[in-house]
C-alpha cells in the first residue's frame, strides 16, 4: 500500500496504475475509520478497482463553532485498517496541500441543499461538493463510492457529476448499522454510555416509520409525528433538528408515501448531531 501526501504523488501513482489498465475505484473519507467506510472499501477491492482512500478532515464543509477542531484523527490506526483491506493508495494531504491560501472558486449544488442538513448546515454542502471536486479532479477515478448513510450527500454529489460532465460513475452502499440498529458513525464515540444507549430510538423511530407505511399507513405527517414521539420520549435527547419524509431525487418534501420515499432526520443527542435515514415503500410488506 502506498500512502501519498500530495497531489503529484497522487497522479502519479494513478496514472501508472491506469497504464496496467486498472480500473480506478475512489473512496473519500474524515478518517476516523469505521465499519462503513470499510464497506465502501471492500466494494471498491470486490469491484476490482485500483483502490484509493483519501483522509482528510475538509475544514470547508464544517461550520463555525462545529467540531472541526475535536473531530478524531486516528491516522495510524486507519492506515492500518486500509492496509488490511487491500487499499492500493491512500491520499492524507495537508490543508495547504488541497486549499491555496484564498479560494474564490465552490461548487454550489442549487435546491438540493436547500432543506433538511442543508437548512441547519447553511454551508455544508457547499463545501463537501467542492471538495469532491478538487478530489475527483486530483484523483481521476472510474468509480466513487458513497454511504447511503448521508443520503443528501450522495444525492448532491451525483447531481454535480452529471451537471459538471464529469466522468466517473457514483456507487451508492447500503448504511452499516451496530447491532442494535444505530448507524456506524466517526461521531458516535462523543456519546457516554447513556447516551449511547438511547440513540437506538433513532433506528427505532425510522423503522416504526417502516412498518406504519407497509401497513398503509402512508400520510406523512401522522409517521413524522409518530417518529417524533419515539424520539422526544429518549431521556438525552436534546433537539431534534428535523424528521422529513421527502422525494429520494428531488429531496422535495412529500405529503403522501406513493411509491418510494426518503425518510431522513437529524437528532442532537447531548452536544453530538446525529443523522439517519431509510427509503421506504409504501404497503410493499
Ligand atoms: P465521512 O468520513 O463521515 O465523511 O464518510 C465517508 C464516507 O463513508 C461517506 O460516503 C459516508 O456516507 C460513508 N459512511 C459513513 N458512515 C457510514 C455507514 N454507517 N454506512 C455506510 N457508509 C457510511
Amino acid at each position: 500500500m502506498k500512502v501519498a501526501k500530495t497531489i503529484t504523488e497522487v497522479r502519479d501513482i494513478v496514472k501508472a496504475a491506469r497504464g496496467g489498465r486498472e480500473k480506478v475505484g475512489f473512496v473519500p473519507t474524515m478518517g476516523a475509520l469505521h465499519a462503513g467506510h470499510v464497506s465502501l472499501i471492500r466494494r471498491s477491492v470486490e469491484d476490482g478497482c485500483f483502490t484509493v482512500v483519501s483522509i482528510f478532515v475538509n475544514p470547508t464543509q464544517f461550520e463555525p463553532g462545529e467540531d472541526f477542531e475535536k473531530y478524531p484523527r486516528p491516522l495510524d490506526s486507519d492506515l492500518k485498517i486500509c492496509e488490511d483491506k487491500k487499499v492500493d493508495l491512500v491520499f492524507v494531504p495537508a490543508a495547504g496541500e488541497l486549499y491555496g491560501k484564498e479560494t474564490l472558486t465552490w461548487v454550489n449544488v442549487e435546491k438540493l441543499t436547500a432543506g433538511l442538513c442543508g437548512r441547519f448546515r447553511p454551508g455544508h454542502f457547499r463545501g463537501v461538493a467542492t471538495v469532491c471536486a478538487k478530489l475527483f479532479n486530483i484523483v481521476q477515478p472510474d468509480v466513487a463510492y458513497f454511504g447511503q448513510k448521508d443520503a443528501q450527500q450522495a444525492v448532491v454529489i451525483k447531481k454535480m457529476v452529471a451537471d459538471l460532465n464529469m466522468p466517473l460513475e457514483i456507487v451508492v452502499c447500503p448504511t452499516v448499522r451496530e447491532p442494535d440498529g444505530l448507524a456506524v458513525s466517526s461521531r458516535n464515540q462523543y456519546l457516554s454510555p447513556q447516551q449511547r444507549k438511547d440513540a437506538a430510538c433513532i433506528y427505532n423511530a425510522l423503522q416504526k416509520c417502516e412498518q406504519m407505511a407497509k401497513s398503509g399507513i402512508t400520510h406523512s405527517p401522522q409517521l413524522i409525528a409518530e417518529m417524533q414521539k419515539i424520539i422526544a420520549a429518549t431521556p438525552t435527547v436534546k433537539q431534534i433538528d428535523y424528521i422529513e419524509i421527502v422525494d429520494t431525487q428531488s429531496l422535495q418534501p412529500l405529503d403522501k408515501i406513493t411509491d418510494k420515499a426518503l425518510v431522513a432526520l437529524a437528532v442532537k443527542i447531548g452536544a453530538t448531531r446525529l443523522i439517519d435515514n431509510v427509503i421506504v415503500s409504501a404497503g410493499s410488506g
